[in-house]
């Protein structure tokens, strides 16, 4: 290949990365091009002093980047970057749990690149809870397999178990899964009586929206957090003895990015930022090169292989759709997507009990679905500086959650700005004085939130594989090709199934 490299990925995300750095630990001369001036993708993190130096249309341009706009902001960003407001706080793009703690797929690539290296990446671990008719569900942690009392209560009075939800799981073979991957989580807890309690089906459709972002009980699939049950948390349990079900980042969620592509950079990979691909040419059946703008201007990079690590939607803005075979190209297009609103709030105090505040709390309806959207909104909450204190000033708390929506609503700002309403107001409802404790308001929303989203049609087996069809060296990864798990899980498993399919290493992952 003369001056070429043996790869090149179009990407810094967790995608991206996972994949580039087990390339070049594998002793591949890879590049990997990055058109933001950071790692991390949709999984990027920003200083509140960054706002309030960069001003506010830095940071709409940043959103914009990563398919997300600010629906609203009190008081106007243009406000908080002046008053310096945001000064002190540690913001993810969006609301960025990780599942398991890190303990996932991410743990499985850790281990594949011996470890984080220099840079330490601590990942605290959350309990969970329940927020159901005005009543509190706490929830232990994983390994406990304990369910709150009142929904013991529930199972007893229908002679159930809790694990009846997972059946044999001997008999969940890769195989059953991928059928599993095609059936919704409603149809699956009509079929196990678990439907026949209110109250245990909506506990079923908070976990199940928690790991897909997804409100709608029909659309979720079932086979994607069955698989996630065989294949990581139960071998978790057992080789930790525990397992939680998420987590945050100390320090931001990119410092797992940065700390990926720190190890890809000691195996010998070069990282260039600010660099956009333009065009992926396509030539005799087989990807060729990349043409990529940089302040210095367009170079074309010649690649033995190019591995395209961003949302896969993207792909026929940068490459002919003809090179590719037809019922992939419309595959392709008809991906539909998902999106979330994520509340950020900074609180002058703690008005919200310790009980709550230390876990990822969860409720089924904060806006109901007669206002116009699919499904009932569903809520998931922290007070994020309780679980790691990094994010935040002392003395002060940042607030974080997230409400799903379909693509569809998350562009309509009509429905979106209905969300953004009720979310202080269920709120005061649950913590009488919240509204008082907040000093900032921010409400992101993205509209492509992929990773998360497992629904029937698009979930785990269902989703385009990491080798191109019909175009020899063209490679996927991220969260949108085939992978495993809960969004940056999904994306981190993605990159180890793709760096496989080019070296031909098993990592374990099929
Ligand atoms: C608001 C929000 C909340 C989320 N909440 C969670 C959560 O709680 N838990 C969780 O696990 N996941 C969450 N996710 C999902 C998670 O962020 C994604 O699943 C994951 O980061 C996807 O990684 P990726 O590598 O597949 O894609 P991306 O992160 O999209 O990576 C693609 C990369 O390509 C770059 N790029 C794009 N175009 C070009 C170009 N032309 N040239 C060069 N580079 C380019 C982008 O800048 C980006 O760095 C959330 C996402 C969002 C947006």
């Amino acid at each position: 290949m003369g001056d070429g490299w043996d790869a090149l990925v179009i990407g810094a995300g967790v995608g991206g990365l996972s994949a580039a750095a087990l390339l070049a630990k594998e002793g591949l001369r890879t590049l990997v091009v990055e058109k933001e001036d950071r790692v991390g993708g949709r999984a990027m993190s920003f200083k509140g002093e960054e706002l309030s130096e960069r001003g506010a249309e830095w940071y709409r341009r940043l959103l914009g980047g990563q398919y997300s706009y600010l629906a609203s902001a009190t008081p106007s960003l243009e406000e908080m970057a002046e008053g310096r407001l945001l000064d002190g706080y540690l913001l993810d793009l969006g609301y960025h749990g990780v599942s398991c703690a890190g303990e996932g797929y991410f743990a499985r690539l850790r281990d594949l690149i011996g470890g984080y290296g220099d840079l330490e990446v601590r990942i605290n671990p959350c309990l969970t809870g329940t927020w159901y008719r005005g009543e509190f569900y706490a929830e232990p942690p994983l390994h406990s397999a304990r369910l709150d009392d009142k929904l013991y209560a529930e199972l007893k009075r229908l002679g159930l178990s809790y694990l009846d939800f997972f059946g044999d799981m001997s008999a969940l073979t890769p195989e059953r899964l991928e059928e599993l991957d095609r059936v919704s989580l409603h149809e699956h807890l009509q079929r196990t009586g678990f439907a026949r309690s209110e109250a245990l089906y909506e506990y079923w459709h908070c976990v199940g929206t928690l790991v897909t972002t997804i409100n709608n009980p029909h659309e979720i699939s079932l086979g994607d957090m069955l698989r996630y049950s065989v294949q990581v948390i139960a071998p978790l349990i057992m080789r930790r003895g525990e397992a939680y079900v998420g987590g945050f980042t100390e320090n931001g969620v990119m410092r797992w990015s940065e700390a990926v592509a720190g190890r890809f950079r000691e195996f010998g990979g070069e990282l260039r930022l600010r660099t956009r691909l333009k065009r992926l040419i396509v030539e005799g059946g087989r990807a060729r090169a990349a043409v990529v703008e940089a302040e210095e201007g367009e170079e074309r990079l010649e690649a033995e292989r190019v591995v395209f690590a961003l949302p896969i939607q993207e792909l026929f803005r940068y490459a002919e759709e003809e090179a590719f075979p037809a019922d992939f190209a419309e595959r392709v297009k008809g991906l539909y997507g998902y999106g979330s609103v994520c509340p950020y709030m900074g609180l002058s105090e703690l008005a919200i009990p310790e009980e709550h505040a230390r876990r990822l709390m969860k409720t089924p309806r904060v806006v109901g679905r007669e206002e116009g959207f699919d499904w009932d909104v569903y809520m998931a909450w922290n007070v994020q500086s309780f679980i790691e204190p990094s994010c935040a000033p002392p003395g002060k708390h940042l607030f974080t959650a997230y409400l799903p929506l379909t693509e569809r609503e998350a562009r309509d700002r009509d429905l979106v700005m209905k969300v953004v309403q009720a979310v202080p107001d269920f709120l005061e409802s649950v913590y009488p004085g919240f509204k008082d404790t907040v000093e900032w308001e921010l409400y992101p929303v993205c509209a492509k939130l992929e990773g998360v989203a497992k629904s029937v049609s698009q979930a785990g087996s269902l989703k385009p594989d990491v080798r191109a069809p019909g175009v020899e060296g063209l490679y996927f990864a991220g969260d949108t090709a085939r992978g495993y798990g809960v969004a940056m899980d999904c994306a981190c498993s993605s990159g180890i199934l793709c760096a496989s399919a080019i070296t031909g290493t098993d990592y374990g992952i099929h």
